[in-house]
């Protein structure tokens, strides 16, 4: 699978993709990632990419010809229109599902914003816009590293034993993944599980079924319709204060 990722900062993602599992990948051919330097695309002498807003307001907003001038360049290079993604905290959430998805394709294009965002014509010449959570980053070079690290793994090949992803939170639905324990088996007191060190294998697969239930409705309710336990900005149950 093909990666082309359009970004103002391609020397901040380079070190990320050259390392670990996705270096490896891009090794065995599993996967090629192609960073794309937003400046060379603007067609102003000086390279610029962004200018005020029209209506007003604060900050500045990239234009939309370099971004569908890199686009183009990819379809070039690619032979054919690759699925193409804006990166925006107003997009639909980026999930394991919808890295499932993206996996299926051959190609697939990530458009990194930054100050206020890109043109709004922008998003309406892509496939899709994400966001990778409900909050707001300085850029989309974070989240295209999370769209490429997550969707690379859902690529054959990449994890070493699929097994180990179909056992990942968020894999079989929407439910944790169950703990892990390896040596020592008692560290400063907490003794891993017994049931898990009497190589019973039926008995250790109910226990991290129940334990990944366990787990999913203490941390994540929200997950199966509950609500959410209070986060730390909640301020105190008991006296309903700060
Ligand atoms: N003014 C924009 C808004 O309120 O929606 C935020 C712009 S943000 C400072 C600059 C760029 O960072 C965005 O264009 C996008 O590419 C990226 N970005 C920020 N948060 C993101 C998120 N949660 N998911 C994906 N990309 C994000």
């Amino acid at each position: 699978m093909r990666f082309d990722v359009v970004t103002l900062y391609p020397d901040m993602l380079r070190p990320f993709f050259s390392q670990g599992i996705l270096q490896a990948a891009q090794e065995k051919g599993l996967i090629d990632i192609r960073l794309h330097d937003l400046r060379l695309f603007s067609p102003d002498l000086r390279g610029l990419v962004d200018d005020r807003p029209f209506g007003g307001g604060a900050g500045m907003v990239m234009r939309p010809e370099p971004f569908v001038r890199a686009m183009e360049a990819v379809t070039q290079e690619t032979g054919f229109p690759p699925f193409t993604v804006l990166l925006s905290p107003q997009g639909a959430l980026f999930t394991q599902k919808v890295a499932r998805d993206l996996a299926r394709r051959p190609a697939l294009t990530l458009l990194c914003g930054r100050y206020e965002g890109v043109d709004e014509r922008v998003a309406q010449m892509c496939h899709l816009e994400l966001s990778i959570g409900d909050f707001v980053l300085a850029g989309g070079e974070l989240a295209a590293a999370v769209v490429v690290e997550v969707t690379a793994r859902m690529v054959p090949g990449v994890v070493g034993r699929y097994a180990s992803v179909a056992t990942d939170s968020f894999y079989q639905g929407p439910i944790l993944g169950f703990p892990q324990y390896t040596r020592p088996r008692t560290f400063r007191g907490l003794a891993v599980p017994e049931v898990l060190l009497t190589g019973d294998h039926p008995r250790i697969r109910r226990f991290r079924e129940k334990e990944a239930w366990r787990k999913t409705l203490r941390n994540r309710p929200d997950l199966v319709g509950l609500d959410l336990p209070p986060s730390p900005g909640d301020g105190c149950r008991t006296c309903k204060g700060s």
